[in-house]
């Protein structure tokens, strides 16, 4: 069977869901895979769709019976994970998982899943750029912009050496190109089977 993944981790702003939506675009053999969350869904946000919603307290007693690949505290307060039963799930329709996960979730799965799993890095060109589009994007504070800022400074630095693939995401097209080519010769390549 073709049990594989590709994990996306990225800084916020450095253009992650519009990568990861462009791949599943072009592959219908690779799926989505939904994670578990304790925030409050957003907007028209529906359970299994884009998250399956739960409370804290739901969520810590999951933790406990030991249903997650992995789980982080993305946010204070705001509990985010990989469920057994989605991996399971997606896996028994012959299909490739892609996961958009935070920096340490994609490095710890890259951890468990070894060869099995493509890891890639979507990186802003620069600290400055990161700033910039945070700001056009006009939904958060100057001090939020700072802190996201700061974040993804020390998730950049964290990653470093971590990840199989780096990609800049300059220019969209390039960016585009690129993870097209990393993800086709990621499936192609019998080895990792
Ligand atoms: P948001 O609340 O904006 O949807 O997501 C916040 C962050 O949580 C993003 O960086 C997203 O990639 C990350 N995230 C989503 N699902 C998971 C998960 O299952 N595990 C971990 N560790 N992070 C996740």
């Amino acid at each position: 069977m073709n049990n594989k993944v590709i994990i996306f981790s990225a800084p916020s702003g450095a253009g992650k869901s519009t990568i990861v939506n462009h791949i599943l675009s072009l592959h219908p053999e690779i799926e989505f895979s939904i994670s578990a969350t304790s925030r409050a869904p957003r907007g028209e946000e529906k359970h299994g769709v884009e998250y399956y919603f739960f409370t804290a307290d739901e969520f810590r007693q999951m933790i406990a019976e030991e249903k997650f690949v992995e789980h982080e505290e993305v946010y204070p307060g705001s509990f985010y994970g990989t469920l057994k039963s989605e991996v399971e799930r997606i896996w028994a329709k012959g299909h490739v998982i892609i996961f958009d996960i935070d920096v340490q979730g994609g490095v710890n799965l890259k951890r468990i899943f070894g060869d099995q799993a493509l890891s890639v890095f979507i990186q802003a060109p620069s600290v400055e750029v990161l700033r910039q589009r945070l700001v056009g994007r006009g939904t958060d504070t100057q001090e939020a912009i700072e802190r996201r800022v700061a974040k993804a400074q020390s998730e950049m630095e964290f990653a470093a050496g971590k990840f199989d693939h780096v990609l800049v995401n300059d220019d969209l097209a390039t960016a585009y190109a690129e993870v097209e080519k990393v993800v086709n010769d990621f499936l192609s390549d019998s080895a990792s089977l």
